[in-house]
């Protein structure tokens, strides 16, 4: 969805953490936080797992609506909405929809217009006269009022809207406000076509789903929009807007010659600014076609400003909400410009399955970014989205009202995670079949997994099950050794995990810095809490870096170098000395690999011993040495310190600066 505006705008607008300044993303998650505090007041709303599988067994299936609303720009409005609907049940004659805080004024059965009788509760119940039978297909015509509604319907005046805006209506439904608004089937995997009329006063520009039939002027000063789609779609995504808006559109043409227009609605005083960043959708859409190899799935593209929002914005099927004061977020456009091929072509199948509109949406905000930057674009995107001490939830069935950061921030990371399993050409390859297979119908996230494993060819379980339906992230903890043996260097590299709970299995990129070979990269299969990994190289790497270009969901690793790593022995090893240059005193650590003799001295630049700092045989083991310089009465200058054990000698310099 939406991007609360707080929350989901957060959301969406996360979207907008790299455009924004630290106020707007302050602005975003104030949203987002009103939207929690909303969600407080309604939680019975919201289903939850265990109740979806029923809500899926329904006797009814929505193939139409048919809405005829005539707004005067009030708190109220009067619809009538004429819904089509298959019968997938034998012997039923009481149908059950939603509708919230409406009057339901009549209900009609067409085409005599038969009155039916109801009740109501927040359901409205419909009861034939007669039983109704599989197959059977039946449309009914309900009268209905809406006035001040909790949500679903927002009426703003022009001194509410702001900054020389006229007065504002639109509507807001996901995930379950629709039936606020109109009577309706009110679950996102009943999709249906759409025609809309909608009468307001003249002067009010009125943009909604779909294409555009009829712009009719009417006798009474007012006139009647009339929009229509074939295309399937979901109450949520279900919308119309009203204000004094100006209208104008962009273009995207392939390069065969077609063109998907892009109908944007703002008030004049924000035409300067929309013009120049919704200039971006065009290219925004041709990314969208090229990384998913799947055409934009609508017959156009929309976008509405609206203020005051509870959101960042909306991905109404082709008619976006964007929040006035975010008109300029590249993150916040492209999030749900994405959400047209996620979310609105490929709708989830219920909201436990959530992350599969807005981790893709938001992935592709940081594929906009790869698009615009390259890799590092990429990358910095990602790590702004990286927040696992945050993530306690599971990214499947979040707790309502659903829109939290698990479902936008850790989605977009399960994706991102993906991409590095499989690789570029496998994940993108599993987008589109994804796409493809459930296009213009709705998905869960068995039958995402289930295409990603026929194309990557083996279970993907360890992979959901710690990234989508486990919660937490690991720590890893690396320590690692360069041993000298013979001409070559053995490197030993131990990875812990050192996080509570679940155990990860993760691929893990290791970037060994070379002195003259540049970077060499070891890719190591973790499966376990402690992994002990060894490389024999030609020369001794100078440093070690895990995952530096951040593919894995992970807290910041902790590194450090044990010389007793790889063989559980005690190795020669003379290291520097800390710190250096130093006045008066430092430290020097070696490791003595079996008992020897050992001589540490210290010398000058001619080479003349000025002090014997050990002079005894040692056992196996580390040890520290501190040298005072004022103990030896030594002057400013380079020195030397030189280990000899056995046959071991090493000599490194130090420098004392007074
Ligand atoms: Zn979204």
């Amino acid at each position: 969805m939406k991007v609360l505006t707080l929350f989901f705008s957060a959301i969406l607008c996360a979207t907008l953490l790299n455009a924004q300044t630290p106020s707007e993303i302050d602005e975003v998650r104030t949203k987002e936080m009103n939207a929690f505090n909303r969600s407080a007041k309604v939680p019975s709303l919201y289903p939850t797992a265990q109740w979806f599988s029923r809500l899926l067994m329904r006797p009814i299936d929505i193939l139409k609506y048919d809405l005829d609303i005539n707004l005067p720009m009030s708190n109220s409005f009067t619809g009538r909405n004429r819904i089509t609907f298959r019968v997938q049940r034998d012997s039923i004659n009481r149908i059950a929809l939603n509708a919230n805080q409406m009057t339901i004024q009549s209900v009609l059965w067409e085409p005599q217009n038969t009155p039916l009788t109801f009740s109501r509760t927040d359901s409205l119940y419909i009861t034939f006269p007669q039983w109704l039978y599989a197959e059977d297909t039946v449309t009914i015509a309900i009268a209905y009022q809406v006035s001040s509604p909790s949500y679903g319907y927002y009426f703003y005046t022009s001194a509410q809207t702001g900054g020389g805006a006229g007065a504002l209506a639109y509507t807001m439904s996901e995930p379950y406000d629709a039936r606020y608004w109109m009577p309706c089937f009110d679950e996102p995997y009943d999709k249906a076509t759409m025609e809309m009329k909608i009468t307001v006063p003249q002067g009010i520009v009125a943009p909604s789903n779909g294409v555009l039939v009829s712009l009719t002027n009417n006798p009474n000063n007012t006139r009647t929009y009339h929009w229509k789609t074939d295309y399937p779609i979901t109450t949520y995504l279900m919308c119309f807007a009203a204000s004094n808006y100006q209208q104008f559109n962009t273009y995207y043409v392939r390069p065969n010659g077609d063109t998907v227009v892009t109908e944007n609605y703002v008030w004049a005083s924000d035409l300067p600014t929309a013009q120049n960043s919704f200039s971006l959708v065009a290219p925004m859409i041709g990314m969208c076609e090229n990384r998913f190899q799947i055409l934009y799935p609508f017959e156009k593209y929309g976008q509405a400003a609206v203020r005051p929002f509870a959101y960042g914005g909306m991905e109404h099927q082709t008619m976006s909400i964007l929040h006035r004061n975010s008109l300029s977020s590249q993150n916040l456009i492209v999030h749900e410009l994405a959400h047209h091929w996620w979310g609105n072509m490929v709708t989830c199948e219920t909201f436990a399955d959530l992350w599969l509109n807005e981790g893709f949406a938001t992935y592709t905000e940081a594929l906009w970014r790869e698009h615009q930057q390259g890799f590092s674009g990429l990358y910095n995107y990602m790590q702004s989205r990286l927040r696992p001490s945050q993530w306690s939830n599971p990214v499947y069935n979040p707790p309502p009202p659903y829109f939290i950061d698990e479902v936008y921030g850790k989605g977009a990371w399960v994706l991102h995670q993906l991409r590095y399993l499989c690789g570029d050409s496998l994940f993108f390859q599993i987008v589109k079949t994804y796409g493809e297979q459930y296009k213009y119908g709705v998905a869960n996230t068995a039958q995402l997994k289930a295409v990603a494993e026929s194309l990557y060819g083996a279970s993907l379980d360890d992979f959901f099950q710690q990234w989508v339906y486990g919660t937490g992230a690991p720590r890893f903890n690396v320590t690692w050794s360069r041993a000298q043996e013979g001409s070559q260097w053995r490197i030993s590299v131990r990875v812990q995990q050192t996080q509570a709970g679940q155990t990860f299995k993760v691929p893990l990129e290791l970037f060994f810095q070379l002195p003259s070979a540049g970077t060499r990269i070891e890719r190591v299969n973790i499966q376990s809490r402690d992994t002990l990994v060894v490389f024999y190289f030609n020369e001794r790497p100078n440093t070690l870096e895990v995952d530096k270009n951040g593919w894995v969901l992970r807290f910041p690793v902790t590194l450090s170098d044990n010389p007793r790593l790889s063989t559980g022995r005690y190795e020669f090893r003379l290291s520097q000395n800390y710190p250096n240059p130093f006045n008066p005193t430092t430290t020097i650590n070696y490791e003595i690999g079996r008992t020897a003799p050992v001589e540490l001295s210290l010398y000058d630049a001619l080479g003349r011993k000025v002090a014997t700092l050990v002079n005894q045989v040692k056992s196996p083991g580390v040890y520290s040495v501190q040298v005072n310089a004022a103990q030896y009465g030594l002057a400013s200058g380079v020195y030397f310190y030189r280990l000899k054990a056995g046959e071991f000698s090493e000599t490194k310099k130090l420098v004392l600066t007074k």
